[in-house]
């Protein structure tokens, strides 16, 4: 029997040419895993009205509120305009309409942060000014790299940390939208250090969010030098590789992304790998080479999920993208190497990831009989360590909750079911959890399954692995 479904997720990026009912449909039926709701962009009513599609649509269907943090960016602008190089360029922290001559910036404390010499970059990198004085409430640059400009471009100042709190007050106000929808992850934008994240969290916490998880963006430097601290405050993390390309030099991006990945892998914590991975097709029907090699790619290094961002947003075809990245992920994922589950063991080795290693060793060890592993979670947290090892079958994890449901689907190789389940006795767990797997068509009578739980059924407290013959469990 086969369970032909994905092991590595897709996240997209919803927008305005994808927040219909019917474009929505066909992107899940493509096999879109987690929906991004971009905070930067779209109006709280715009938001409010995808958040309750999606809902309607697949509650099962898991969704990211992604927060702007201290993005900075310019203001409104008369008309695009090219930056010269070599000319003068103002970057003032005064409201006024901007032109070829000078720009508003959204960062009040602009000239108290940058001195002679600063790298700032606009518009996604592409164009470099450098900081030749301050006067006032202006900055005088020269520009370096000339480049087109428009209204709201972003800014990027390399190097320099930000004075200002993280979450924004702007983050804060769409927390309290966040308060009322309860989406399933909150990430953070522009995170340096692991106050950061534990600061999103009281605020999260103050506003009953303690159900939702934090995943923390990656794209600054000083959160690649904090990286470790950070990781462990969050629930998951995101290599947002736009911003991170601006603010490291852009070949240490690839380099970066593995490294990231496998720190992540360690501890089972979620890592999505983000920004223009199909980026043509957001106006093509075909994607590069180079695009195509580069999901590839993340699946190789195995990132729990990939993300499509403009191409699923604003794109001319969001469900055709979804349906190439699934195509790639499938054929990448059938050379994944198998690991020495010992050579990739945490510092910690703690129970549950002992039973996760025990789980993933019995499929490899019998491979041509276990057709699944059947995990009973409360939490998630048992196919959370599981999934770290990258078993080579399915991970079905059986739980009653919903929420868990949702959140269990970022997880490489985890299929959540949502079934509550009246049982005490382990016995019990064990055959009503494998009949139901077993009755949704998954699996076959003659062949084996690997069950993990926890006798006492508590968080944390994962203790049980064990191989069991289908036909001995199934009416
Ligand atoms: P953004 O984040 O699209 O919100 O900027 C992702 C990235 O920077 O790669
Ligand atoms: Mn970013």
């Amino acid at each position: 029997m086969v369970f032909d479904t994905t092991n590595s997720k897709i996240v997209c990026t919803i927008g305005p040419a994808s927040s219909s009912k019917a474009v929505l449909t066909r992107m899940i039926e493509e096999g879109m895993d987690v929906a991004r709701l971009n905070l930067s962009h779209g109006d709280h009513a715009t938001v409010k009205s995808v958040f309750e599609t999606i809902r309607s649509i697949d509650e099962t269907i898991p969704i990211l509120f992604d927060l702007q943090g201290p993005k900075i960016r310019i203001g409104e602008m008369k008309a695009p305009v090219t930056l010269v190089s070599g000319n003068e360029f103002t970057l003032s922290i005064e409201d006024f309409i901007g032109d070829e001559t000078r720009v508003s910036i959204s960062y009040k404390s602009l000239p108290k942060d940058v001195k002679r010499g600063n790298t700032i970059a606009l518009n996604d990198g592409i164009v470099r000014l450098k900081v030749k004085s301050v006067k006032g409430s202006d900055v005088i640059t020269e520009v370096v790299h000339g480049g087109p400009i428009s209204s709201r471009k972003g800014a990027n100042i390399p190097g320099i940390k930000l004075s200002c709190k993280v979450p924004t007050d702007e983050d804060l106000i769409d927390l309290d939208l966040a308060a009322k929808l309860v989406p399933d992850f909150v990430a953070l934008s522009f995170v340096t250090c692991a106050d950061d994240v534990k600061k999103l969290r009281w605020s999260m916490d103050e506003r009953g969010l303690q159900d939702t998880e934090i995943i923390s963006k990656i794209e600054h430097t000083l959160a690649i030098k904090n990286f470790d601290d950070i990781l462990k405050e969050s629930d998951g993390v995101m290599v947002a590789r736009g911003d991170l390309g601006i603010e490291v030099p852009i070949e240490d991006v690839p380099i970066l992304q593995r490294d990231l990945i496998h720190r992540a892998n360690i501890w089972a914590k979620p890592v999505i790998v983000a920004t223009h991975m199909l980026e043509s097709m957001t106006t093509e029907i075909m994607p590069t080479r180079a695009e195509v090699s580069d999901v590839a790619h993340a699946i190789l290094e195995r990132a729990d999920a990939v993300m499509l961002s403009g191409e699923t947003a604003v794109g001319v075809d969001p469900a055709g993208v979804v349906a190439m990245m699934n195509r790639i992920i499938k054929r990448a994922e059938k050379v994944l190497p198998r690991q020495d589950p010992l050579s990739v063991t945490s510092p910690k080795k703690m129970i549950v990831e002992i039973i996760g290693n025990l789980a993933y060793s019995a499929v490899c060890l019998i491979p041509d009989n276990v057709e699944a592993i059947i995990s009973s979670t409360r939490t998630g947290y048992t196919a959370r360590w599981v999934s770290k090892f990258r078993p080579p079958v399915p991970v079905f994890a059986v739980t009653g909750n919903l929420k868990v449901t949702r959140k269990a689907r970022l997880l490489w190789g985890v299929h959540p079911i949502t079934r509550e389940q009246h049982v005490e006795k382990m016995d019990d767990l064990i055959q009503t959890s494998t009949q139901m797997v077993y009755d949704m068509g998954y699996i076959s009578k003659d062949k084996d399954i690997v069950f993990t739980s926890g006798v006492r059924m508590i968080p944390g407290r994962t203790n049980v692995v064990g191989v069991f013959h289908v036909k001995d469990l199934v009416e």
